[in-house]
């Protein structure tokens, strides 16, 4: 009896039976969904607000609670598979480690003392093909851990406490060190290579280190290509200041092999070591593209991701510049990482729709599948199979793009049907692909009468 009666009180207490209905609309549940940011409104076409936007929208990136959580839950692998596939080599679980016990200022550290370029890595890193894809936690649940994630976490961290980087102080004095330290070193292009190298150079203590850069701006592909939106400039500034705080010179608007600059030039003025980090200038333009220019909707990728970086990453340099501006349809040619920066760029410079058309299939893609599923939610549509044959122009603009259908054939080769064809109206073209099928000299095995 007694019991029966505690028990009534504690139900007492805690009432959980409602004396009057409560109902709520899903609409109105939607909408208050809305008020956590990682909820944005998908299926409706006018709260797609994306022209213009830059800001960042990367999916892996964690708020304390969630990096705490992370780091948690890595099982520290002894012989670790996310180091071993880990082209900097990172001490993964050691900096997963110094996270999980709040030591954001250690992770940072160990992370930046193998790859000066840590931060820009936690964000832009292929992580599912490298780290991620190797970490044993894969086939779980919860699936692997979100290395990326954490690494750009801890860094990001560390960019904040406003810590200058400081010569090794094992080292000797500067004047006490061998006279070879002093030597004068050139690198040549201001890109990843060359902060990466001159910041290890610096930090083993050689004092005289130049960078010349061709651009009026530095940090190479990283500033001029990747859109702000996936890597913000102020990321790559930031590891230019560090790379700086040891010393290193940087030159901008000068280039080898312009203004009587070369190997030889340097070599009179005392370089005794020169390393060149050009990167990859040339974009690779197919024949039927010949006569295409900006003025008549055509780009290259080269030509269009430098103009949105220049509009939309602010101090990045002093050239005033604007966003392309399109509309309409765009077609965005190819199915690697540089054609989902352009497609989603395409978005926020006003284009209405994006086709992105591949000539192999999904399974074959090169773009790695956090790139590729940004592109997805942001309504970009995906034509694989389809190889352009021929560019439709009138009035002075271009106007379609006729395909041919691809298909595999036995033999693993690829081929071009030249009897199915289709054909895609677009306003604007940008080309983000490298050689064609199978040669890269430009011909095609083909199939059909008309091939
Ligand atoms: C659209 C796009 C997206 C990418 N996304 C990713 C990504 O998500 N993750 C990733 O890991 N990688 C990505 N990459 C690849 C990455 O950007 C490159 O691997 C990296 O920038 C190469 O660095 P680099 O220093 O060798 O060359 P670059 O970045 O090309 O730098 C070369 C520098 O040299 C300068 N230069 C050229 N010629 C001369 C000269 N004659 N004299 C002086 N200076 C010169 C150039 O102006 C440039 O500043 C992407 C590349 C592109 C194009
Ligand atoms: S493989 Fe995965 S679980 Fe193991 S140490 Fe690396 S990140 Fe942690």
């Amino acid at each position: 009896m007694m019991f029966i009666l505690l028990y009534q009180n504690i139900l007492a207490l805690n009432p959980r039976v409602k004396n009057h209905a409560l109902m709520s609309s899903t609409a109105s549940k939607k909408l208050e969904k809305k008020h956590w940011k990682r909820n944005p409104e998908k299926n409706c076409e006018s709260c797609m607000k994306l022209e213009n936007n830059f800001d960042d929208i990367k999916h892996t990136t964690l708020s304390e609670r969630g990096a705490l959580r992370e780091a948690m839950r890595c099982l520290k692998c002894a012989d670790a598979p996310c180091q071993k596939s880990c082209p900097t080599n990172l001490d993964v679980k050691s900096f997963i480690t110094s996270i999980a016990n709040k030591n954001y200022y250690g992770a940072a550290k160990a992370i930046l003392s193998d790859n000066p370029l840590g931060l820009t890595c936690g964000m832009v890193c292929p992580t599912s093909d490298l780290c991620v894809g190797g970490c044993n936690l894969y086939a779980s649940e919860e699936g692997p851990i979100n290395i990326g994630g954490l690494q750009h976490f801890a860094t990001e961290v560390f960019s904040k406490m406003g810590i200058p980087q400081v010569r090794n102080p094992d080292l000797p004095p500067p004047d006490q060190m061998p006279e070879s330290f002093h030597s004068k070193i050139a690198l040549i292009g201001c890109g990843p290579a060359s902060i990466s190298c001159a910041s290890f150079l610096a930090r083993l203590g050689y004092d005289n280190i130049a960078i010349f850069e061709k651009e009026k701006y530095i940090g190479g592909l990283s500033s001029s290509e990747i859109p702000q939106f996936r890597l913000p400039y102020e990321v790559v500034q930031w590891e230019i200041d560090l790379m700086r705080d040891l010393g290193v010179q940087i030159v901008c608007e000068k280039a080898l092999g312009q203004d009587g600059m070369t190997l030889s030039s340097l070599k009179e003025d005392g370089y005794k070591a020169v390393f060149i980090g050009i990167g990859l200038p040339q974009a690779n333009k197919h024949k039927i593209f010949e006569g295409l220019s900006v003025e008549m909707g055509f780009y290259t990728s080269k030509d269009f991701l430098p103009l949105v970086a220049k509009a939309s990453k602010p101090g990045m340099c002093l050239c005033s510049s604007r966003l392309p501006q399109l509309h309409g349809t765009v077609i965005v040619l190819g199915a690697g990482d540089t054609a989902f920066d352009c497609a989603t760029s395409a978005l926020r410079c006003g284009a209405k729709r994006v086709f992105v058309v591949f000539r192999k299939g999904f399974t074959n893609m090169r773009a790695v599948p956090e790139e590729f599923e940004l592109a997805k939610e942001e309504k970009c549509e995906f034509l694989p199979f389809l190889s352009p044959r021929a560019v439709i122009a009138k009035a002075g603009r271009v106007s379609a793009v006729e395909f041919c259908r691809t298909e595999l054939t036995d033999a693993g080769e690829w081929v071009e049907d030249q009897d199915q064809t289709v054909r895609l109206k677009a306003d604007y073209i940008i080309s983000a692909f490298g050689s064609l099928l199978n040669d890269p000299k430009g011909s095609v095995s083909c199939l059909g009468s008309s091939g």
